[in-house]
């Protein structure tokens, strides 16, 4: 067991004799929309801010939160800060209900009470996506984010790369922009760099976004307009053609019987657990085009899959609450 591992183990006993075991990693946030910052025709920046940010806290760039939005009577949601605010919610009649959905914390200002979420607008289809459309300074959401009082490690993310990282492949979609972005920013800062490629799908040519990254670092922007594509074929066409797949060019495996997922019904999820140093590849996006490339690389490439990370983030035609 690791130093960390340990000192983590020892914080879990301490709090179970002391009765804060039952603190939850995660806790619910009031916040209020500060600013509403336009990025492109697709995504837009949301600045909350509310009194007990300083309390919030993000251990990676792919950091997940819920959040909770108006519900179908038109109030803003006020789940009570006591007890099980998931029990509660669940317990609520349908339209006194507020919706939840995922997001990812795109940055976190403890000490100006600030955490930014990218939005992608992909219009008045879903109670996130429309409240994003008209959302103006001063509304008021809820969100279940991680809690810097934990003692202990609260989860909530699946950038994991193992020390020492050769060769980072990251593909995703708008939805997971953000995290990508966040991904290749903290890569920048590394002393040792990895070889870093990156494939990001985006509604629109003029989606495309200025990423701070490390200036060797490829990024390569997949716009469905200029592509002709629908949903997915550029993250897929990607995976099969344009990414740099050392493990399977160089020794490739035997095609692997994978676990099908039914994308309609369930979430895929299925994470990386790194034997070596040599390659890590994260995918996130839309739930059918995730599932292709790992049907591919693990499929019929017979690429590794301890490190490769597979996660379904929406799925097209259908809402996940
Ligand atoms: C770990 C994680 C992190 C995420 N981070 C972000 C993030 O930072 N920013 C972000 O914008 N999204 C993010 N998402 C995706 C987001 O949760 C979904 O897009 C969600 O479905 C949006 O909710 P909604 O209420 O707008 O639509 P829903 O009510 O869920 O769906 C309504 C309809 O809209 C469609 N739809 C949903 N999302 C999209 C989309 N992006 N484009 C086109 N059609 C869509 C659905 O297929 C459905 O037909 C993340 C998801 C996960 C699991």
């Amino acid at each position: 067991m690791s130093i960390a591992e340990t000192l983590v183990q020892n914080l879990r006993h301490l709090a179970q004799r002391t009765g804060l075991a039952r603190a939850s990693s995660y806790r619910l946030f009031d916040i209020e929309l500060k600013q509403r910052i336009p990025l492109s025709p697709s995504l837009a920046r949301f600045v909350f801010t509310g009194p007990e940010v300083a309390r919030m806290c993000t251990m990676a760039p792919d950091q997940r939160v819920k959040l909770l939005f108006p519900s179908a009577d038109g109030l803003p949601p006020q789940l009570p800060h006591e007890g099980d605010w998931l029990k509660t919610r669940r317990a609520l009649e349908a339209e006194h209900r507020p919706p939840m959905r995922t997001y990812t914390i795109r940055a976190l200002r403890r000490e100006a009470l600030e955490v930014d979420v990218d939005f992608v607008l992909h219009g008045e289809t879903g109670p996130a996506s429309t409240w994003a459309t008209h959302a103006r300074p001063g509304d008021r959401l809820q969100m279940v984010a991680p809690d810097g009082e934990f003692p202990g490690t609260p989860g909530g993310y699946e950038w994991r790369p193992p020390e020492g990282i050769r060769h980072v492949l990251l593909i995703g979609d708008e939805t997971a922009l953000p995290a990508i972005a966040g991904i290749l920013e903290e890569l920048a800062i590394w002393p040792d760099r990895p070889n870093a490629q990156a494939f990001i799908e985006v509604p629109h040519e003029t989606d495309r976004l200025e990423l701070r990254c490390a200036p060797e670092a490829q990024v390569n922007w997949l716009p469905r307009d200029s592509g002709g594509w629908r949903h997915g074929q550029g993250m897929i066409r990607a995976a099969k053609e344009l990414a740099t797949l050392p493990e399977a060019r160089q020794q490739p495996g035997k095609p692997q019987k994978i676990k099908e997922v039914d994308i309609d019904t369930q979430i895929l999820w299925d994470l990386a657990r790194p034997a070596d140093n040599g390659f890590y590849a994260w995918v996130a996006g839309e739930s059918a085009a995730v599932m292709a490339i790992r049907r591919h690389w693990v499929g019929e490439l017979g690429m590794d899959r301890r490190a490769l990370s597979f996660m379904g983030y929406w799925r097209l035609g259908r809402a996940l609450d």
